[in-house]
């Protein structure tokens, strides 16, 4: 059996178990990301704050601290973490023997030197996949004329072929289906966009330097002792368009690497939406907008054997919540614990609460989470 994880770097990660060419299991992992990032934001300023307070004058620290080797920020190094974590858990609960990881975005090795080669009609499609991947990301996913965003983008060439222009990738530009047809057989400049021109000769600084998380996780998947399949997000979507499949991240998942099946049956398969919900917060003092102590935490987080997160079941024998409830619990010292019911927040004694699922960090959907389909041509 092989386990494939593709590291999306946006809000989700794509996880799919293979057995042969079938596909076992899928799931699409939302990350914290940005959530923690808030809220170390809002650590600095209570912090910053309180050493300003009625304090004497001290001099700022000013660049004398530096970062280890391989330093990530606290909300990417949260995305390896998590990825992790499910490796870890589809290895306890299956043989798996291999892992696969999208690494990078386009292959450099395939394109050559990506700026004077004419890659796309030489080296066949998948290629052309790559320069795809490599154009998008020098372009930053704009119409290099309109600056349009969100909006389908064709490889377009600066200087028209039929005017003697190369398929280089110095030549080669994004633009949006009015702006293509606008310029017709005009070159950028006489279009009006000498800018373009100039910028397509610059190389993308970093198309070698690939993205730091996918190296760090590439090294802590290589800490299980499993082979790691590396491949790109051009042969992911060489694979998975191959396959006539969805652009969803579980799809992305099934199709990453070279030793992708030449058939996946994927039938039947309903991707788990799991969401990084964190294990609470260990903030010991709540405070108002200003700043100002509010609230101070209580040091015990489980009450009646149950704490914030669990998924617990209610049996109501009266009242105006009469009737049995399956709920996240939010648990409260005086034994009056906050359930959803009816769609709306409802205080239920703690006698009425069963446990049946313990809050482990992560809540879960059948359904796939909205705005997983991305249509932008990746
Ligand atoms: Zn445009």
């Amino acid at each position: 059996m092989i386990a494939r994880a593709v590291v999306v770097i946006a809000w989700w990660t794509g996880l799919a178990l293979l057995g042969g060419a079938r596909v076992v299991w899928a799931a699409e992992l939302t990350h914290r990301g940005q959530r923690i990032k808030a809220t170390m934001d809002s650590r600095r300023a209570l912090r910053r704050a309180r050493r300003q307070r009625k304090t004497r004058y001290r001099q700022p620290r000013f660049l004398n601290r530096c970062h280890p080797e391989g330093w990530l920020p606290p909300s990417l190094t949260s995305r390896v973490s998590h990825v992790m974590t499910w490796v870890g858990r589809l290895r306890r609960s299956c043989p798996i023997t291999a892992l696969s990881q999208e690494l990078v975005r386009f292959d450099t090795a395939l394109m050559q030197n990506p700026e004077i080669t004419a890659v796309e009609y030489q080296r066949g499609e998948l290629a052309g996949y790559e320069v795809r991947a490599y154009m998008l990301e020098k372009w930053q996913r704009t119409c290099a004329y309109c600056q349009a965003t969100g909006v389908p983008l064709e490889v377009e060439h600066i200087v028209p072929t039929a005017r003697g222009g190369s398929h280089r990738v110095s030549n080669l530009t994004l633009a949006c289906t009015a702006c293509n047809q606008k310029k017709g057989s005009r070159t950028a400049t006489e279009f009006g966009h000498p800018e373009v021109q100039a910028q397509a000769r610059i190389p993308l600084k970093d198309a070698a330097a690939v993205n730091s998380t996918r190296w760090a996780l590439y090294r802590q998947l290589c800490t299980t002792g499993l082979p790691v399949e590396c491949g790109t997000g051009g042969r992911t979507k060489y694979n998975r368009t191959r396959q006539h499949l969805p652009k969803t991240h579980w799809t992305d998942a099934t199709c990453v690497g070279a030793n992708t099946p030449e058939k996946l049956c994927v039938a039947g398969i309903q991707p788990l939406g799991i969401r990084a919900m964190g294990h609470g917060t260990r903030q010991m003092c709540r405070t108002d907008r200003h700043g100002f102590p509010v609230q101070h935490r209580a040091r015990q987080k489980r009450y009646w054997s149950m704490q914030t997160g669990d998924l617990v079941k209610a049996v109501v024998p009266s009242g105006k919540y009469q009737g049995t409830w399956i709920s996240r619990v939010v648990v409260k010292a005086s034994g009056w614990f906050d359930l959803v019911i009816r769609g709306k927040k409802a205080s239920v004694h703690w006698k009425h609460c069963t446990r049946l699922w313990a809050a482990d960090g992560y809540t879960y959907t059948l359904s796939v989470p909205a705005g997983t389909v991305v249509s932008s041509p990746r």
